[in-house]
């Protein structure tokens, strides 16, 4: 009987917009100690918008804007569209792009006009020891802006300043997690100060900030072996290894194809709430079972 229990759940949760991949991940969802998030397009909307342009040295704003959108043009990261979109508002015509390459985790490159134009993390930046406005940074990213910076030929171009928009939803879901007595982790590529910022407008319990794709799953593995059963939930290319490594991974639908070809769950809504509807469905399923 107890296949056609969870047959029956499969379906059910189709109808609920839970699509299971695999069914031990599904099964552990109802004993799960921890659910980690990521920040950009899963507990945010991940539709940036621009916000500041701040130009150094002798470049002018609508250069650090134009530079920046004619290599974004070339990348699906969330924020790429917040910058070329911005740019097409405000009607600049971008050039021609060469040689692009992304920097996983860090941003991307490319040339135009013989110059390299790189568009890229803080922790680039810092790792490169370049000087920037820090008191600038600081103010931009203690609202809650993603920061980018704009180099050309490895020199200063510009900084740009996105908003991107909470969901509601994801209040919710960890606020219900939270009473359900699971613990909530948020791990992101993004700068400290704008995690916090987010991890304490949702609810989030604990914060790694700042960390590239491998450390993700190096982190999920972490929780693992204090003997946790732990979810990961995620949209991105750069959550795919930590999906793989949790024990239920989870993917938002409107996420990448490598995010859903690697999770055992996809939440077609987009919403995290049907994270806790998971874990219902799940409890409910298994009790059957016994
Ligand atoms: P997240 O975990 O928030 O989804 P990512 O790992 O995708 O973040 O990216 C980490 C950081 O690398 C971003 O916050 C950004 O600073 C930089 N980055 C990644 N891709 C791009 C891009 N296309 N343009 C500019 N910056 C990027
Ligand atoms: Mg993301």
């Amino acid at each position: 009987a107890a296949p056609l229990v969870v047959a029956v759940s499969t379906s059910l949760s189709a109808k609920k917009g839970l699509l299971i991949r695999n069914r031990t991940g599904f099964e552990d969802a109802r004993n799960l100690n921890a659910i980690v998030f990521d920040k950009t397009g899963t507990l945010t909307k991940g539709e940036f918008g621009v916000t500041n342009i701040v130009p150094s040295n002798d470049f002018k704003k609508e250069d650090v804007l134009g530079l920046a959108a004619a290599i974004e043009q070339n990348s699906e990261h969330p924020i790429a569209a917040g910058i070329v979109n911005s740019a097409k508002e405000q009607k600049l015509t971008l050039k021609r792009v060469s040689d692009f390459e992304s920097i996983t985790g860090k941003g991307i490159q490319g040339q135009v006009d013989g110059q390299k134009v790189n568009v890229v993390s803080p922790r680039y930046v810092n790792d490169n020891k370049l000087v920037y406005d820090q008191h600038q940074f600081n103010e931009l990213s203690a609202e809650g802006k993603t920061v980018v910076f704009v180099l050309v030929n490895d020199r200063l171009a510009g900084m740009v300043a996105l908003a991107d928009i909470v969901r509601e939803t994801a209040k919710e879901a960890v606020s219900v997690l939270k009473e359900q007595g699971i613990h909530t982790i948020m791990l992101t590529g993004d700068n400290q100060k704008v995690a916090d910022w987010v991890a304490k407008q949702v609810g989030i319990d604990e914060v790694y900030a700042e960390v590239l794709p491998d450390d993700k799953a190096n982190q999920i593995k972490k929780i693992k072996e204090k003997g946790w059963k732990v979810a990961m939930t995620g949209d991105g290319v750069n959550d795919a290894p930590a999906l793989a490594t949790a024990n239920l991974g989870i993917a938002i639908g409107a996420g990448t194809d490598i995010a859903m070809e690697t999770a055992d769950v996809i939440l077609v809504r987009s919403n995290p709430n049907d994270v806790v509807a998971l874990i219902d469905l799940s409890k409910k399923t298994y009790r059957k079972m016994i």
